[in-house]
């Protein structure tokens, strides 16, 4: 690793995908920090890893059917990790009052309709759901139709900010299998590395409490203004080599 002016430190590795071998360049804080300030570091990868992904399916002459203008997926209870939830909440302070009302007010109707049809308290608890149980939670809230508060002209407002999860979602099937959530027509892209997962368990780590992790998007902004996110600090090469770990399947 090498320091720089700005005090950050510049990792340089790589990581082998199946026969293939990434070469990965990631910019990090040289100092203690929380792992918030490191989220556009691990955004950054997981568009690598994705990226690489997207060339094995084509090169197997598989096309990618995800493009702008399709939201047909955006209207799943998404899983987002504590430290996406706060970065999200950062990202909706920073918006202009208006957009910031419009998404505000999403959030608050999308809560009440989920209360409304008898499924919030599920989806409080939903990692301790069994698979099946989480399926058909996920299918009912699917059901209520209620676009991703960040979803416009059905593109994501937010690509540049958007969770991991979002990043990972990439299908070859015909759209209209993901408008249905059916999940025997949905063909994902094959994947050795899954970095939401990865973030999952560092956003575990990233805690001063017990929190498992993740909760569904639509409680991001009611959690992070509760003010019980509180984020440990080490150094930022840590945090990276936690990751790292975590999505090599290490952690
Ligand atoms: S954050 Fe963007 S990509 Fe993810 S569900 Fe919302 S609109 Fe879709």
């Amino acid at each position: 690793m090498t320091a720089n002016k700005k005090k950050r430190i510049t990792a340089n590795f790589n990581l082998k995908i199946g026969d293939d071998l990434l070469s990965i360049e990631a910019s990090v804080p040289d100092a203690k920090t929380n792992a918030l300030e490191l989220i556009p570091v691990f955004q950054q990868l997981t568009n690598q890893i994705v990226a690489h992904s997207i060339e094995l399916t084509e090169r197997e002459g598989k096309t990618i059917s995800c493009k702008a203008g399709c939201g047909a997926c955006c209207k799943q209870p998404i899983p987002v990790t504590l430290l996406e939830v706060e970065h999200l909440n950062q990202v909706v302070k920073r918006m202009p009052e208006q957009r910031q009302q419009r998404v505000r007010e999403t959030f608050t109707h999308h809560l009440k309709a989920v209360k409304d049809a008898g499924l919030l308290e599920k989806l409080k608890s939903i990692k301790a759901l069994e698979p099946d149980q989480k399926h058909q939670l996920a299918k009912d809230y699917f059901k209520l139709g209620l676009d991703c508060p960040f979803l416009e002209n059905q593109s994501c407002g937010i690509y540049k900010d958007r969770p991991l999860e979002c990043r990972e979602f990439l299908v070859t099937s015909d759209p209209r299998h993901c408008a249905e959530l059916d999940p025997q027509g949905i063909e994902h892209i094959e994947r050795q590395m899954w970095m939401s997962s990865a973030l999952r368990k560092l956003s575990i780590d990233s805690q001063n409490s017990d929190h498992q992790g993740w909760i569904p998007m639509i409680f991001a902004l009611k959690l992070a203004k509760s003010g019980r996110l509180r984020f440990k600090k080490k150094l930022g090469k840590e945090w990276l080599e936690a990751f790292i770990q975590y999505a090599i399947g290490n952690g």
